[in-house]
């Protein structure tokens, strides 16, 4: 199959018929054949110094020293909240960068995404900018499908990079094998039923998957976070099914967050179902009670809770 044909994407309600439109489309920039990076709004405002993300707050990451990255945009899984255009199938690449090349050229990408602002920010934290120290290895897609990110996330932590990884905990045998600073998993449903609604995966037996991550999450050495993407009327019920599971991994923090009415997931839920901070901080002491953790950190503007275990969080930066 010709490498054009292989990127053709059926067109449908999206309006988007080819990779590079959909990558346009979601403001991503192309790095090498297969992955993409992306500014967030935090790393435009932290570099003219005008606030930081939740990141900053818990972790101490420097919004504008964030590399947001993916090693592909393919998913196994269309999520109701996902702001990616679900409804659109990513091809397989033709063939794999090495990891070396991924991160030049994801470090190539983010100083092109960030060279208008050399006009307007700070010239320290512009050339701050141009250094990132920290990557966040979520996006969309599911990065554990890439079958070399364990080795892409040795090649960060070896060039001086604070690593997060952020997974739907499909793939267990990729968490068992990837080592970055943080390893986040998601958990969006308390039990099988209510993932097939929330996640739609495109296989049955993925929900046995994440059951597998799960214990595999207990045993890393790692930091580990559990994430919960709380949506009103979906799946924000049931905070004693949802701590059963997550005593499976003994994670050392949860981060309970609000859906956030963005992107393609506006086609699929209503604005009602955005929880607001204090919905999000009520159902996160239900939890906490559940598991015996402790509310370690709020921030009100992202509708983010975060708990651990004695109630404390450390930076890594
Ligand atoms: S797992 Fe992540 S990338 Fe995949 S559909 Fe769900 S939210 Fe989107």
């Amino acid at each position: 199959m010709s490498r054009r044909k292989q990127n053709d994407i059926e067109q449908n309600d999206t309006g988007i018929t080819d990779f590079k439109s959909l990558l346009k489309k979601q403001g991503y920039s192309l790095a090498g054949r297969h992955s993409a990076v992306k500014t967030c709004l935090w790393l435009r405002r932290s570099i003219k110094d005008e606030g930081e993300c939740y990141k900053s707050v818990f972790y101490g990451i420097h919004s504008h020293r964030c590399l947001q990255m993916t090693p592909t945009l393919m998913c196994n899984q269309k999520c109701l909240h996902c702001w990616r255009p679900t409804e659109v199938d990513v091809p397989m690449p033709v063939g794999w960068d090495s990891p070396v090349e991924i991160v030049g050229s994801s470090i190539e990408s983010q100083r092109k995404l960030i060279s208008g602002f050399g006009g307007s920010a700070p010239l320290e934290r512009w050339q701050e900018g141009n250094d990132p120290k920290h990557v966040a290895i979520s996006l969309s897609g599911e990065p554990t499908l890439f079958p070399h990110l364990h080795e892409l996330v040795d090649e960060f932590n070896k060039q001086g990079f604070t690593t997060f990884v952020v997974s739907n905990g499909t793939v267990p045998e990729m968490i068992a094998k990837i080592n970055p600073s943080q390893l986040y998993m998601s958990l969006d449903a308390p039990e099988r039923e209510t993932y097939e609604k929330v996640c739609l995966p495109k296989s049955l037996s993925l929900w046995d998957n994440i059951l597998r991550s799960l214990e595999i999450l207990k045993s890393k050495e790692t930091r580990t976070v559990i994430r919960i993407t709380l949506i009103k009327g979906v799946n924000m019920f049931n905070s004693k099914g949802f701590a059963e599971l997550i005593k499976i991994a003994e994670p050392d923090y949860i981060e309970v967050k609000a859906y956030m009415h963005l992107g393609f997931s506006r086609k699929r839920l209503p604005r009602e179902a955005m929880p607001s901070h204090s919905e999000v901080m009520e159902f996160s002491k239900e939890l906490a009670e559940h598991l015996d953790y402790k509310i370690a950190g709020d921030v009100e503007v992202s509708r983010v809770v975060l708990l651990s275990k004695d109630g404390s969080v450390s930076h890594l930066m």
